[in-house]
């Protein structure tokens, strides 16, 4: 992967590609950003073009060194390894994979580098560790923190560490990907891209989740016919959701969220092309007329109030049952 394939993330892209084109890597980095956002790629794009026998700021992905590294079996890249069923990084793990091995010099290209995926795991012990190799490392290495948040962290341990944050990518980046890498028509991409708020890994695992298609499905059936049910009939579909969602109420939430917006912008703007489902522009424009601007309002704040109550662990099943009634 190079950097030029990374979508967005153009500020830190900028900060690695002058380290990798003068030479000059700093001795460690935390890369900040929420999961599935995209720490990994670039730290390997990093990585493997520090390393490029060619020189550049991209790997070439031609020679010797750029093939071990596509291949995850480059000698100087290191990705420390922790016991999975464990929450925390321990001690003997930084050790024996950072702080004992960073004296071994690199056996085959310029640096050495240490990659710590979930590095806002490493316990306090361990960040202890760490702190003497950060505070007199060999020229050679160079360490990689991919953190879902600095907040754990010793100021220690953040000072010596140059502190790069990811940013969420914009719904039309995440679009475009969705419509070029799945082959994913428009109004669908639009869907996701609304879910995935600018993170390409989770857009990329919604994408292909079936689940999410048919969740989407249900939820869209059960608001376009809203008004034609009896209250005993919406009870009963709130318990059919609760039965088969009860995990993953809050994507419920936000898709009823998704759905109420799009009334609102059909409403004020009157423009298919406008909405986030557009498949469903004929029952959007539906509830559009039907539905007062007050009412629409009032339902959002439903949806907000519900996730409050479903926050402060009231049952699923009567949030939704609740819910429902007072959104009819
Ligand atoms: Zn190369």
């Amino acid at each position: 992967m190079k950097f030029s394939d990374i979508i967005g993330q153009d500020a830190v892209k900028a900060h690695l590609q002058r380290a990798v084109r003068l030479k000059q890597p700093s001795q460690a980095y935390i890369l900040e950003g929420e999961k599935l956002s995209g720490k990994k790629t670039l730290a390997n794009a990093f990585a493997a073009a520090l390393l490029c026998e060619r020189g550049g700021d991209e790997p070439c992905g031609e020679c010797h060194s750029c093939k071990m590294a596509a291949s995850g079996n480059h000698p100087d890249i290191i990705r420390v390894m922790r016991e999975k069923k464990s929450n925390e990084i321990k001690i003997g793990e930084i050790r024996t994979q950072v702080t004992e091995d960073v004296a071994v010099r690199p056996y085959y290209g310029p640096y050495k580098i240490y990659i710590i995926d979930e590095a806002e795991k490493i316990n306090l012990p361990s960040q202890n560790a760490l702190l003497k190799t950060l505070e007199d490392p060999p020229a050679y290495a160079v360490l990689l923190l991919l953190a879902t948040s600095m907040d754990g962290f010793l100021q220690t341990v953040l000072s010596r560490c140059i502190k790069l944050s990811l940013t969420p990518l914009s719904d039309v980046q995440v679009t475009g990907w969705l419509m070029r890498n799945e082959n994913m028509p428009e109004y669908e991409a639009k869907v996701i891209s609304a879910f995935a708020q600018g993170n390409l890994g989770k857009a990329g695992s919604l994408a292909e989740s079936e689940d999410f298609a048919q969740m989407r499905q249900t939820v869209v059936e059960l608001l376009a016919h809203m008004d034609d049910r009896a209250p005993d009939q919406l009870l009963a579909d709130a318990d059919a959701l609760d039965e088969a969602y009860r995990e993953r109420m809050t994507e419920i939430f936000d898709f009823f969220v998704i759905w109420y917006r799009d009334v609102l912008v059909y409403k004020a703007l009157e423009k298919k092309e406008a909405l986030t489902y557009q498949e469903d522009a004929y029952a959007i424009s539906q509830a559009a007329r039907r539905l007062s601007y007050r009412k629409l309002k009032a339902n959002l704040a439903a949806i907000a109030k519900a996730r409050e109550h479903l926050a402060e662990r009231v049952g699923s099943g009567r949030v939704m049952q609740q819910l429902l009634l007072e959104i009819r």
